[in-house]
Protein backbone atom coordinates (compact mmCIF):
# COMPACT_ATOMS: atom_id res chain seq x y z
CA UNK A 1 0.00 0.00 0.00
CA UNK A 2 1.27 3.47 -0.64
CA UNK A 3 0.11 5.11 2.34
CA UNK A 4 1.15 8.74 0.81
CA UNK A 5 -0.81 8.44 -2.20
CA UNK A 6 -3.97 9.33 -0.22
CA UNK A 7 -7.05 10.03 -2.95
CA UNK A 8 -7.35 13.90 -2.19
CA UNK A 9 -10.96 13.57 -2.28
CA UNK A 10 -11.87 13.70 0.99
CA UNK A 11 -12.49 16.22 3.81
CA UNK A 12 -11.17 13.80 6.48
CA UNK A 13 -7.86 13.89 4.84
CA UNK A 14 -8.59 17.35 3.52
CA UNK A 15 -8.46 18.15 6.94
CA UNK A 16 -4.46 17.11 7.24
CA UNK A 17 -3.95 18.84 4.00
CA UNK A 18 -5.49 22.28 4.93
CA UNK A 19 -3.99 22.43 8.03
CA UNK A 20 -0.61 21.65 6.58
CA UNK A 21 -1.21 24.47 3.63
CA UNK A 22 -2.68 26.72 6.04
CA UNK A 23 1.46 26.98 7.05
CA UNK A 24 3.25 27.89 4.25
CA UNK A 25 1.89 31.07 3.27
CA UNK A 26 3.45 31.08 -0.63
CA UNK A 27 0.22 31.33 -2.08
CA UNK A 28 0.63 31.01 -5.62
CA UNK A 29 -0.49 34.61 -8.25
CA UNK A 30 -3.05 33.82 -10.25
CA UNK A 31 -3.70 35.96 -13.68
CA UNK A 32 -6.87 37.96 -13.24
CA UNK A 33 -7.04 37.94 -17.00
CA UNK A 34 -5.86 34.56 -17.62
CA UNK A 35 -9.24 33.87 -15.26
CA UNK A 36 -11.67 35.87 -17.05
CA UNK A 37 -10.96 34.49 -20.51
CA UNK A 38 -10.94 30.84 -18.72
CA UNK A 39 -14.34 31.36 -18.01
CA UNK A 40 -15.97 33.40 -20.23
CA UNK A 41 -14.48 29.89 -22.67
CA UNK A 42 -16.41 27.90 -19.81
CA UNK A 43 -19.74 30.14 -20.15
CA UNK A 44 -20.37 28.82 -23.37
CA UNK A 45 -18.71 25.62 -23.62
CA UNK A 46 -21.10 24.44 -20.33
CA UNK A 47 -24.15 26.45 -21.79
CA UNK A 48 -23.78 22.99 -24.29
CA UNK A 49 -23.99 20.62 -21.38
CA UNK A 50 -27.11 22.11 -20.09
CA UNK A 51 -25.97 24.70 -17.75
CA UNK A 52 -27.40 27.93 -18.89
CA UNK A 53 -25.47 31.18 -19.08
CA UNK A 54 -28.28 33.12 -15.59
CA UNK A 55 -27.23 30.19 -13.89
CA UNK A 56 -23.11 30.25 -14.70
CA UNK A 57 -23.59 34.00 -14.35
CA UNK A 58 -25.24 34.09 -10.72
CA UNK A 59 -22.89 31.59 -9.05
CA UNK A 60 -19.82 32.64 -11.45
CA UNK A 61 -16.76 33.73 -8.83
CA UNK A 62 -15.42 37.60 -9.35
CA UNK A 63 -11.62 36.56 -8.17
CA UNK A 64 -9.77 33.07 -8.34
CA UNK A 65 -8.62 31.55 -5.12
CA UNK A 66 -5.35 30.73 -5.12
CA UNK A 67 -5.23 28.67 -1.75
CA UNK A 68 -7.08 25.84 -3.62
CA UNK A 69 -4.05 25.70 -6.24
CA UNK A 70 -1.38 25.62 -2.83
CA UNK A 71 -3.67 22.91 -1.64
CA UNK A 72 -3.68 21.15 -5.20
CA UNK A 73 0.49 21.10 -5.36
CA UNK A 74 0.58 20.13 -1.77
CA UNK A 75 3.65 17.94 -0.86
CA UNK A 76 3.75 16.66 2.75
CA UNK A 77 6.79 17.04 4.78
CA UNK A 78 5.88 14.20 7.31
CA UNK A 79 5.00 10.51 6.50
CA UNK A 80 2.47 8.88 8.28
CA UNK A 81 1.97 5.88 9.33
CA UNK A 82 -1.31 4.11 8.85
CA UNK A 83 -1.92 3.62 12.91
CA UNK A 84 -1.63 6.82 13.08
CA UNK A 85 -4.19 7.57 10.50
CA UNK A 86 -5.92 5.39 12.14
CA UNK A 87 -6.02 6.21 15.79
CA UNK A 88 -7.24 9.40 14.38
CA UNK A 89 -10.03 8.57 11.74
CA UNK A 90 -11.06 5.66 14.65
CA UNK A 91 -10.73 6.99 18.13
CA UNK A 92 -13.45 6.59 21.34
CA UNK A 93 -14.66 9.36 20.86
CA UNK A 94 -16.07 8.69 16.81
CA UNK A 95 -17.27 5.23 17.74
CA UNK A 96 -19.16 6.45 20.80
CA UNK A 97 -20.72 9.39 18.53
CA UNK A 98 -21.35 6.54 15.88
CA UNK A 99 -23.53 3.99 18.85
CA UNK A 100 -25.25 7.09 19.32
CA UNK A 101 -26.03 7.78 15.47
CA UNK A 102 -26.95 3.78 14.97
CA UNK A 103 -29.99 4.37 17.72
CA UNK A 104 -30.98 7.68 16.95
CA UNK A 105 -31.10 6.98 12.71
CA UNK A 106 -32.20 3.36 13.92
CA UNK A 107 -35.85 3.45 11.83
CA UNK A 108 -34.20 5.33 8.84
CA UNK A 109 -31.40 2.96 8.49
CA UNK A 110 -33.27 0.72 8.57
CA UNK A 111 -35.86 1.64 6.02
CA UNK A 112 -32.49 2.23 4.08
CA UNK A 113 -31.06 -1.45 4.79
CA UNK A 114 -34.16 -2.50 2.95
CA UNK A 115 -33.88 -0.29 0.10
CA UNK A 116 -30.17 -0.80 -1.04
CA UNK A 117 -29.45 -3.82 1.08
CA UNK A 118 -26.51 -2.33 2.82
CA UNK A 119 -25.96 -3.22 6.54
CA UNK A 120 -26.88 0.13 8.47
CA UNK A 121 -22.86 -0.13 10.62
CA UNK A 122 -21.20 0.20 6.76
CA UNK A 123 -23.24 3.28 6.20
CA UNK A 124 -22.21 4.47 9.50
CA UNK A 125 -18.60 3.87 8.85
CA UNK A 126 -18.47 6.08 5.84
CA UNK A 127 -20.54 8.63 7.62
CA UNK A 128 -18.30 9.22 10.43
CA UNK A 129 -15.20 8.92 8.68
CA UNK A 130 -16.25 11.28 5.78
CA UNK A 131 -18.08 13.50 7.62
CA UNK A 132 -17.78 13.24 11.40
CA UNK A 133 -21.23 12.06 11.27
CA UNK A 134 -22.29 15.22 9.47
CA UNK A 135 -20.31 17.32 11.57
CA UNK A 136 -17.50 18.53 9.16
CA UNK A 137 -18.57 19.49 5.60
CA UNK A 138 -16.00 21.74 4.89
CA UNK A 139 -16.10 25.62 4.44
CA UNK A 140 -14.68 25.99 0.90
CA UNK A 141 -17.67 27.75 -1.42
CA UNK A 142 -17.62 25.02 -3.86
CA UNK A 143 -17.98 27.81 -7.04
CA UNK A 144 -15.03 29.33 -6.30
CA UNK A 145 -12.59 26.45 -5.76
CA UNK A 146 -13.88 24.47 -8.90
CA UNK A 147 -13.98 27.53 -11.07
CA UNK A 148 -10.38 28.04 -9.40
CA UNK A 149 -9.06 24.50 -10.20
CA UNK A 150 -11.27 24.67 -13.87
CA UNK A 151 -8.79 27.67 -14.78
CA UNK A 152 -5.26 26.95 -13.53
CA UNK A 153 -2.37 24.52 -13.03
CA UNK A 154 -3.29 20.51 -13.00
CA UNK A 155 -6.15 18.78 -13.70
CA UNK A 156 -8.69 21.26 -15.49
CA UNK A 157 -10.23 19.18 -17.77
CA UNK A 158 -11.29 17.08 -14.46
CA UNK A 159 -12.67 20.19 -12.39
CA UNK A 160 -14.27 21.58 -15.48
CA UNK A 161 -16.18 18.70 -15.24
CA UNK A 162 -16.92 19.02 -12.07
CA UNK A 163 -17.90 22.81 -11.94
CA UNK A 164 -20.22 22.06 -14.44
CA UNK A 165 -21.59 19.21 -12.24
CA UNK A 166 -21.97 21.61 -9.35
CA UNK A 167 -23.73 24.52 -11.29
CA UNK A 168 -25.88 21.86 -12.59
CA UNK A 169 -27.31 20.54 -9.34
CA UNK A 170 -28.02 24.06 -8.42
CA UNK A 171 -30.05 24.77 -11.44
CA UNK A 172 -31.97 21.75 -10.54
CA UNK A 173 -32.78 22.66 -7.13
CA UNK A 174 -31.55 19.14 -5.03
CA UNK A 175 -28.90 21.93 -2.89
CA UNK A 176 -29.06 25.67 -2.43
CA UNK A 177 -26.42 26.86 -3.74
CA UNK A 178 -25.29 28.78 -0.06
CA UNK A 179 -25.01 25.31 0.77
CA UNK A 180 -22.65 24.22 -1.57
CA UNK A 181 -19.24 24.20 0.31
CA UNK A 182 -16.93 21.68 0.73
CA UNK A 183 -13.31 20.86 0.79
CA UNK A 184 -10.79 22.59 -1.72
CA UNK A 185 -11.52 19.76 -4.03
CA UNK A 186 -15.35 20.16 -4.46
CA UNK A 187 -16.30 16.82 -2.01
CA UNK A 188 -19.39 18.38 -0.23
CA UNK A 189 -22.31 17.18 1.77
CA UNK A 190 -22.79 14.96 4.89
CA UNK A 191 -21.73 12.10 1.89
CA UNK A 192 -18.66 13.96 0.59
CA UNK A 193 -18.88 13.30 -2.73
CA UNK A 194 -18.07 15.05 -5.55
CA UNK A 195 -20.63 16.99 -7.92
CA UNK A 196 -20.25 14.09 -10.62
CA UNK A 197 -20.96 11.10 -8.09
CA UNK A 198 -23.88 13.14 -6.49
CA UNK A 199 -25.32 13.56 -10.28
CA UNK A 200 -24.76 9.83 -10.72
CA UNK A 201 -25.71 8.17 -7.47
CA UNK A 202 -27.38 10.69 -4.97
CA UNK A 203 -30.92 10.28 -4.01
CA UNK A 204 -34.16 11.58 -2.15
CA UNK A 205 -35.08 9.45 0.79
CA UNK A 206 -36.99 11.86 2.87
CA UNK A 207 -39.42 12.29 -0.20
CA UNK A 208 -39.08 15.59 -0.31
CA UNK A 209 -38.46 16.27 -4.06
CA UNK A 210 -35.05 17.18 -3.34
CA UNK A 211 -31.71 15.49 -2.87
CA UNK A 212 -29.98 17.36 -0.01
CA UNK A 213 -27.06 15.20 1.06
CA UNK A 214 -26.23 18.85 2.97
CA UNK A 215 -29.08 19.30 5.40
CA UNK A 216 -31.25 15.57 5.37
CA UNK A 217 -29.54 12.44 6.87
CA UNK A 218 -31.95 10.58 5.34
CA UNK A 219 -30.89 11.71 2.27
CA UNK A 220 -27.23 11.61 2.66
CA UNK A 221 -27.17 8.05 4.28
CA UNK A 222 -29.36 6.25 1.67
CA UNK A 223 -27.07 8.57 -1.00
CA UNK A 224 -24.26 6.36 0.90
CA UNK A 225 -26.05 3.04 0.54
CA UNK A 226 -26.86 3.44 -3.15
CA UNK A 227 -23.23 4.54 -3.47
CA UNK A 228 -21.70 0.94 -2.00
CA UNK A 229 -24.25 -0.71 -3.37
CA UNK A 230 -23.38 0.38 -6.67
CA UNK A 231 -19.85 -0.34 -6.35
CA UNK A 232 -20.25 -3.87 -5.97
CA UNK A 233 -21.45 -4.11 -2.14
CA UNK A 234 -22.84 -7.88 -1.25
CA UNK A 235 -25.65 -7.61 1.10
CA UNK A 236 -24.91 -9.64 4.12
CA UNK A 237 -21.56 -9.99 4.07
CA UNK A 238 -18.88 -8.68 6.35
CA UNK A 239 -16.03 -6.30 5.15
CA UNK A 240 -13.86 -9.05 6.18
CA UNK A 241 -12.33 -9.49 9.47
CA UNK A 242 -8.96 -9.65 11.41
CA UNK A 243 -7.10 -13.35 11.17
CA UNK A 244 -4.31 -14.78 12.31
CA UNK A 245 -2.03 -15.75 10.15
CA UNK A 246 -0.40 -19.85 10.10
CA UNK A 247 2.67 -19.83 12.43
CA UNK A 248 5.63 -18.75 10.30
CA UNK A 249 3.83 -17.86 7.37
CA UNK A 250 5.53 -14.31 5.54
CA UNK A 251 2.21 -12.51 4.57
CA UNK A 252 2.16 -9.58 2.30
CA UNK A 253 -1.17 -7.33 1.24
CA UNK A 254 -2.72 -8.26 -1.71
CA UNK A 255 -6.76 -7.64 -1.68
CA UNK A 256 -7.28 -8.10 -5.07
CA UNK A 257 -5.87 -11.26 -4.96
CA UNK A 258 -9.52 -12.57 -4.10
CA UNK A 259 -9.73 -16.58 -2.59
CA UNK A 260 -12.60 -18.58 -1.78
CA UNK A 261 -12.74 -18.80 2.48
CA UNK A 262 -11.97 -22.52 2.13
CA UNK A 263 -8.82 -21.71 0.73
CA UNK A 264 -7.20 -19.37 3.37
CA UNK A 265 -8.90 -22.27 5.97
CA UNK A 266 -6.60 -25.04 4.00
CA UNK A 267 -3.30 -22.64 4.14
CA UNK A 268 -4.11 -22.20 8.38
CA UNK A 269 -5.68 -18.69 8.35
CA UNK A 270 -8.11 -18.17 11.65
CA UNK A 271 -9.83 -15.76 13.37
CA UNK A 272 -7.69 -14.21 16.10
CA UNK A 273 -8.91 -16.42 18.84
CA UNK A 274 -8.49 -19.63 16.73
CA UNK A 275 -11.72 -20.28 15.87
CA UNK A 276 -12.59 -21.23 12.06
CA UNK A 277 -13.25 -18.31 9.33
CA UNK A 278 -16.55 -17.95 9.46
CA UNK A 279 -18.00 -18.76 5.92
CA UNK A 280 -20.15 -14.97 5.78
CA UNK A 281 -17.42 -13.75 3.44
CA UNK A 282 -18.08 -15.92 0.29
CA UNK A 283 -14.00 -14.65 -1.01
CA UNK A 284 -11.21 -12.65 0.43
CA UNK A 285 -7.60 -11.22 0.31
CA UNK A 286 -5.35 -10.47 2.13
CA UNK A 287 -4.66 -6.90 3.69
CA UNK A 288 -1.64 -6.78 5.93
CA UNK A 289 -1.44 -2.54 6.29
CA UNK A 290 1.69 -2.46 8.40
CA UNK A 291 3.51 -5.55 7.20
CA UNK A 292 3.78 -9.25 8.09
CA UNK A 293 4.58 -7.97 11.81
CA UNK A 294 1.21 -5.89 12.10
CA UNK A 295 -2.78 -6.97 12.11
CA UNK A 296 -4.00 -9.31 9.13
CA UNK A 297 -7.08 -8.43 7.86
CA UNK A 298 -9.16 -10.76 4.95
CA UNK A 299 -10.89 -8.24 3.03
CA UNK A 300 -14.21 -8.93 0.32
CA UNK A 301 -15.92 -7.25 -1.84
CA UNK A 302 -17.56 -4.86 0.51
CA UNK A 303 -14.14 -3.85 1.82
CA UNK A 304 -13.81 -2.58 -1.76
CA UNK A 305 -16.77 -0.60 -1.83
CA UNK A 306 -15.31 1.37 1.13
CA UNK A 307 -12.04 1.72 -1.24
CA UNK A 308 -14.07 3.08 -4.13
CA UNK A 309 -14.73 5.86 -1.86
CA UNK A 310 -11.88 7.04 -1.28
CA UNK A 311 -9.10 5.04 -3.31
CA UNK A 312 -7.13 4.64 -0.07
CA UNK A 313 -6.35 1.50 1.53
CA UNK A 314 -6.00 2.94 5.37
CA UNK A 315 -9.94 5.26 4.91
CA UNK A 316 -11.26 1.97 3.66
CA UNK A 317 -9.96 0.41 6.84
CA UNK A 318 -10.89 3.49 9.03
CA UNK A 319 -14.37 2.78 7.77
CA UNK A 320 -14.07 -0.80 7.97
CA UNK A 321 -12.89 -0.58 11.76
CA UNK A 322 -15.30 1.95 12.60
CA UNK A 323 -18.37 0.13 11.32
CA UNK A 324 -17.38 -2.99 13.68
CA UNK A 325 -16.75 -0.89 16.98
CA UNK A 326 -20.66 0.43 16.05
CA UNK A 327 -21.94 -3.29 15.27
CA UNK A 328 -20.62 -4.29 18.55
CA UNK A 329 -20.80 -1.19 20.69
CA UNK A 330 -17.04 -1.09 21.49
CA UNK A 331 -14.96 1.62 22.54
CA UNK A 332 -11.47 0.06 22.69
CA UNK A 333 -10.11 0.38 19.33
CA UNK A 334 -7.06 -2.24 19.70
CA UNK A 335 -6.97 -4.82 16.94
CA UNK A 336 -6.31 -8.39 18.56
CA UNK A 337 -2.88 -7.77 17.06
CA UNK A 338 -0.86 -4.41 18.23
CA UNK A 339 0.57 -2.02 15.10
CA UNK A 340 4.48 -3.04 15.09
CA UNK A 341 5.40 -0.04 16.95
CA UNK A 342 6.12 0.81 20.83
CA UNK A 343 4.48 4.05 20.06
CA UNK A 344 1.06 3.92 19.80
CA UNK A 345 -1.02 6.30 17.45
CA UNK A 346 -3.37 9.38 19.29
CA UNK A 347 -6.90 10.30 19.68
CA UNK A 348 -8.18 13.54 18.35
CA UNK A 349 -8.65 14.85 22.20
CA UNK A 350 -4.94 14.19 22.70
CA UNK A 351 -3.80 15.80 19.53
CA UNK A 352 -5.48 18.95 21.18
CA UNK A 353 -4.00 19.05 24.20
CA UNK A 354 -0.99 18.28 22.71
CA UNK A 355 -1.78 21.79 20.25
CA UNK A 356 -2.77 23.46 23.51
CA UNK A 357 0.43 22.12 25.38
CA UNK A 358 2.26 23.69 22.23
CA UNK A 359 0.39 26.67 22.00
CA UNK A 360 1.24 27.08 26.11
CA UNK A 361 4.93 27.00 25.11
CA UNK A 362 5.17 29.73 23.26
CA UNK A 363 4.96 27.87 19.29
CA UNK A 364 2.51 29.56 16.92
CA UNK A 365 0.99 26.40 15.40
CA UNK A 366 -2.56 28.83 14.47
CA UNK A 367 -6.02 26.94 15.85
CA UNK A 368 -6.45 24.16 18.23
CA UNK A 369 -8.30 22.33 15.97
CA UNK A 370 -6.98 18.05 16.47
CA UNK A 371 -5.31 18.40 13.36
CA UNK A 372 -1.65 17.42 13.44
CA UNK A 373 -0.47 18.96 9.78
CA UNK A 374 3.09 20.52 9.34
CA UNK A 375 3.37 23.35 11.47
CA UNK A 376 2.54 21.05 14.58
CA UNK A 377 4.66 18.77 13.67
CA UNK A 378 7.90 21.16 13.20
CA UNK A 379 6.67 22.77 16.38
CA UNK A 380 6.76 18.97 17.97
CA UNK A 381 10.38 18.45 16.32
CA UNK A 382 11.37 21.26 18.17
CA UNK A 383 9.78 20.66 21.24
CA UNK A 384 11.89 16.99 21.19
CA UNK A 385 14.88 18.83 20.40
CA UNK A 386 15.09 20.94 23.25
CA UNK A 387 14.10 18.05 25.39
CA UNK A 388 16.69 15.80 24.05
CA UNK A 389 14.82 13.10 22.77
CA UNK A 390 14.73 11.70 19.33
CA UNK A 391 13.10 14.77 17.23
CA UNK A 392 11.01 13.19 14.51
CA UNK A 393 8.56 15.35 14.83
CA UNK A 394 5.74 12.71 15.18
CA UNK A 395 2.70 13.01 17.83
CA UNK A 396 2.48 9.66 18.97
CA UNK A 397 1.60 8.54 22.73
CA UNK A 398 5.28 8.96 23.57
CA UNK A 399 5.20 12.49 23.06
CA UNK A 400 1.62 12.77 24.29
CA UNK A 401 3.52 11.76 27.48
CA UNK A 402 6.55 13.70 27.52
CA UNK A 403 4.39 17.08 26.74
CA UNK A 404 1.74 16.64 28.84
CA UNK A 405 4.34 15.49 31.62
CA UNK A 406 4.91 11.83 32.20
CA UNK A 407 5.39 9.70 35.44
CA UNK A 408 7.24 7.39 34.49
CA UNK A 409 9.60 7.91 30.91
CA UNK A 410 12.65 6.59 29.79
CA UNK A 411 13.49 9.73 28.55
CA UNK A 412 15.76 11.98 30.25
CA UNK A 413 14.84 15.90 29.04
CA UNK A 414 17.93 17.89 29.17
CA UNK A 415 16.61 20.90 29.19
CA UNK A 416 13.45 22.46 30.91
CA UNK A 417 10.36 23.59 28.84
CA UNK A 418 11.50 27.40 28.08
CA UNK A 419 7.97 28.71 29.36
CA UNK A 420 6.19 28.46 32.67
CA UNK A 421 2.54 27.68 30.68
CA UNK A 422 4.23 24.53 30.16
CA UNK A 423 4.82 23.47 33.51
CA UNK A 424 1.76 24.59 34.22
CA UNK A 425 -0.09 22.63 31.74
CA UNK A 426 1.93 19.90 32.71
CA UNK A 427 0.96 20.01 36.50
CA UNK A 428 -2.80 20.39 35.59
CA UNK A 429 -2.01 16.97 33.23
CA UNK A 430 0.57 15.07 35.25
CA UNK A 431 -1.67 12.20 35.99
CA UNK A 432 -2.06 11.18 31.95
CA UNK A 433 -0.80 7.68 31.76
CA UNK A 434 -2.95 7.03 28.79
CA UNK A 435 -2.04 3.59 27.62
CA UNK A 436 -0.21 2.71 24.40
CA UNK A 437 -3.36 2.63 22.19
CA UNK A 438 -5.57 5.09 24.15
CA UNK A 439 -7.70 2.08 25.39
CA UNK A 440 -10.61 3.58 27.18
CA UNK A 441 -11.75 2.05 31.23
CA UNK A 442 -8.27 1.09 31.81
CA UNK A 443 -7.25 1.75 35.55
CA UNK A 444 -3.95 2.15 37.12
CA UNK A 445 -1.97 3.30 40.08
CA UNK A 446 0.62 6.05 39.59
CA UNK A 447 3.42 7.47 40.99
CA UNK A 448 3.40 10.91 39.71
CA UNK A 449 7.20 11.94 39.50
CA UNK A 450 7.54 14.27 36.45
CA UNK A 451 11.09 14.57 35.58
CA UNK A 452 11.09 18.17 34.58
CA UNK A 453 9.04 19.52 37.32
CA UNK A 454 9.95 18.04 41.02
CA UNK A 455 8.65 19.51 43.67
CA UNK A 456 6.00 21.59 41.90
CA UNK A 457 3.51 18.87 42.09
CA UNK A 458 3.64 17.16 44.80
CA UNK A 459 6.21 14.38 43.53
CA UNK A 460 5.78 11.20 44.54
CA UNK A 461 2.74 11.65 45.53
CA UNK A 462 -0.30 8.55 44.58
CA UNK A 463 -2.71 8.70 42.67
CA UNK A 464 -5.51 6.39 41.34
CA UNK A 465 -6.02 6.92 37.83
CA UNK A 466 -8.92 5.96 35.23
CA UNK A 467 -10.24 6.46 31.58
CA UNK A 468 -13.97 6.85 31.80
CA UNK A 469 -15.85 5.75 28.60
CA UNK A 470 -15.41 9.40 27.00
CA UNK A 471 -11.46 9.19 27.60
CA UNK A 472 -11.24 12.08 29.62
CA UNK A 473 -8.59 11.19 32.22
CA UNK A 474 -9.84 11.24 35.94
CA UNK A 475 -7.29 10.73 38.65
CA UNK A 476 -8.17 10.50 42.54
CA UNK A 477 -5.84 11.15 45.11
CA UNK A 478 -4.68 7.63 46.55
CA UNK A 479 -4.24 8.20 50.44
CA1 LIG B 1 -34.86 14.96 0.15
Amino acid sequence: MNKSSLCALSLALMGFLAAASAVANDLPVLSQSQFDNCLNTLKTSFANKGVSASTFDTYRPAVPDPTVIRSLNYQPEFKKDVWDYLSVLVDAERAEDGIRAKHAHADTLRRIESRYGVNPVHVLGVWGVESNFGQTLGKKNLFDSLATLSCFDRRQSYFRGEFANALKIVQRGDVRASDMTGSWAGAFGQTQFMPSTFLELAVDFDGDGRRDIVNSVPDALASTANFLAKRGYRSGEPWGYEVKKPAGMWVSSDRRNKKPISHWRNQGYTLPDGSPLPSSLSSAGILAPAGNDGPIFLVGKNFDAFYAYNASESYALAIAHLSDLIAKERTDTRFATAWPTDDAGISRRQSKEIQQALLNAGYDIGAVDGIIGDATRRAIMDYQRKMGVKADGRAGQKFYQLIMGTPTSSTKPVAAPHHQSVLINQAASSASTVSETGAVKVEQTTTIVPSNQRGLVGGGQRYRMSIDAHGNRVMVLDK
